[in-house]
């Protein structure tokens, strides 16, 4: 379950202004990240400042990044999307959470999914109450009593319209990346988004304040604005190249750091979730969308050369592939400064976490979102930028000790790769979390996270931490009344499950609208 509050839009003033009025707005960058932000950035701000994109076709876009978190959502309704028309434009399919096989040892599987277990009561988590049952005999597991694990064993979705919160549905999407992109330019270009077509060649910088004036492109063209949204990618052309603003490397704890890609023939059933299939020193994800699946290997490049790498990727496809596979390399960690002078990063130029979770494209609608909150439309204030940069980190860290957490809590013993991570000192903000956890089954969601206690809880026991202890609250309940609320909250998850069509059904009939 995830964080949802970062899409109230407040604009706040800030004194202490470094700049003159910000009138015009530079996005550099034509993926996803350059038409999320120009698009969400006229939408609410649209009357106030002008917004131009620019982009190169010759370098094109990076072509991955197809699953998404529930926030997309809202990120969507904001623009006025249509679902329906959304679905068939993107070729986009439902997700209800992804299933990590072999991650705790081969041969086992878990799914954090996107709902939440069971029904919590007043200062104890469901969780508490299902710990006490086993005692006491229960065999069902916590995920007997989440709707969006039932739904994603069972391959059926609608979008269910009941107000009793437990029977909540919470999905997101797969989307092809590269559809959704010129998708969300239509919108842009329709709300008055400029787009200019030309590869950035150099770039004209103040003399005293170093702040950026002009693009200079290779058509010889000069694109001047106030301020600048370096969406250029792993290239990072104003952050890092003009701005040398630097970079914290978190290789140390997320080994991996190349990736291949490729897509494959889609399967008949399509399947409401991602696929994480761990290897022996990375992972494969495989993600279904309407007209083929998008699959991939992020791995460490110590432990497998390129072929190797390639090799298992494509053995272990399913489908037939469709087109030769794509090599990514990376360095996992953050920009030091998101925003730098008058420029933000945003999209990968801001940093890298590997699609584990599948969390980059939402740090784009994020990152968006908190600029607009910061927006300096009467000038740069050093404070906003500190104060930009400030809770940026905080979400990449807490992001990056999530993801930390699945390779940490393994206990497989076929390769040095793994042992390596479960032995590796881990944050101590993450150590914290997980010790809580183990000795007394308790939860804390620390401000702002985006994962809410219902994501870290599955991680932990799907990758096999028993807490030794839960919340007393449990034990105010006979053992007869415990395990009869308990049936009677199963009962009620499995009950729309009769009524619910499959996922292909529900993407069939949607099409049609
Ligand atoms: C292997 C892999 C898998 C991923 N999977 C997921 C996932 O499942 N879910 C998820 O949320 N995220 C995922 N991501 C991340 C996701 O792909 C990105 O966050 C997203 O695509 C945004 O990319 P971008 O727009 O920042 O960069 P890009 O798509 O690379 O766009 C860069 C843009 O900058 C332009 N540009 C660059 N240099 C210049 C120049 N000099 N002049 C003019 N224009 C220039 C390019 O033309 C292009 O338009 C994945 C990333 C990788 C590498």
């Amino acid at each position: 379950m995830y964080h949802e509050s970062i899409l109230y839009l407040r604009i706040v003033m800030v004194g202490n202004k470094l700049n003159k009025l910000i009138k015009k707005v530079i996005v550099l960058g034509g993926g996803t990240a350059g038409w999320m932000s120009a698009t969400l950035i006229k939408k609410v701000i649209g009357s106030a400042v002008d917004v131009e994109l620019v982009e190169s076709d010759t370098i094109g876009t990076i072509g991955v990044g197809e699953a998404t978190i529930p926030p997309i959502k809202l990120f969507n309704s904001v623009l006025g999307i249509d679902e329906a028309e959304f679905i068939r434009e993107t070729k986009a399919t439902i997700k209800l959470g992804i299933k990590f096989d072999h991650w705790k040892q081969q041969g086992q599987s878990y799914i954090h999914t996107f709902g939440a277990a069971g029904k919590s009561l007043p200062f104890c988590h469901f969780h508490h109450l299902w710990l006490r049952s086993r005692q006491l005999g229960n065999t069902s597991t916590l995920w007997d009593y989440d709707l969006n694990y039932l739904c994603a064993e069972a391959g059926k979705f609608a979008q269910i319209k009941s107000k009793d919160p437990i029977l909540e549905l919470p999905n997101a999407y797969h989307f092809d990346a590269t559809l959704y992109a010129a998708y969300l330019r239509k919108i842009a270009e329709k709300m008055g988004v400029k787009r200019t077509e030309g590869l950035v060649e150099d770039v004209s910088q103040d003399k005293e304040s170093g702040f950026i004036q002009s693009l200079h492109l290779k058509s010889g063209k000069k694109i001047t604005g106030d301020l600048f949204l370096d969406c250029t990618g792993l290239a990072a052309v104003l952050i890092q190249r003009k701005l040398g603003t630097g970079y914290e490397d978190w290789n140390h704890w997320l080994r991996c750091d190349r990736a291949y890609a490729v897509a494959s023939e889609r399967f008949e059933k399509t399947l409401p979730y991602t696929r994480s299939i761990a290897h022996s020193a990375g992972w494969q994800w495989r993600i279904p969308l309407q007209h083929r699946n998008g699959n991939g290997l992020v791995y460490s490049s110590t432990h497998y050369s390129d072929d190797e790498a390639a090799g298992i990727l494509l053995n272990n496809l399913e489908s037939e592939a469709i087109a030769e596979p794509r090599l990514f390399k990376y360095r996992t960690g953050r920009r030091i400064k998101q925003w730098n002078k008058n420029v933000i990063a945003v999209g990968l130029s801001s940093g890298f976490l590997e699609p584990l979770e599948s969390t980059s494209i939402h740090l784009i609608q994020s990152a968006i979102v908190r600029l607009l909150h910061l927006f300096p439309h009467d000038g740069i204030a050093e404070s906003a930028i500190k104060e930009y940069n400030r809770q940026s980190k905080i979400e990449f860290e807490q992001i990056r000790d999530f993801i930390i957490l699945h390779y940490h809590l393994n206990e497989r013993s076929d390769s040095q790769f793994w042992s390596d991570l479960r032995n590796m000192e881990i944050p101590a903000s993450l150590k914290l979390k997980l010790d809580i956890f183990a000795d007394k089954g308790l939860l804390f969601r620390d401000q702002e996270d985006l994962f809410l206690e219902s994501s870290w809880l599955q991680v932990m026991l799907g990758q096999g931490v028993t807490p030794k202890d839960y919340h007393p609250i449990a034990d105010s309940f006979s053992k007869d009344n415990l395990l009869h609320m308990l049936q009677q909250i199963k009962e009620i998850k499995h009950e729309p499950l009769a009524h619910l069509p499959s996922h292909d059904e529900y993407l069939k009939n949607i099409s049609k609208l």
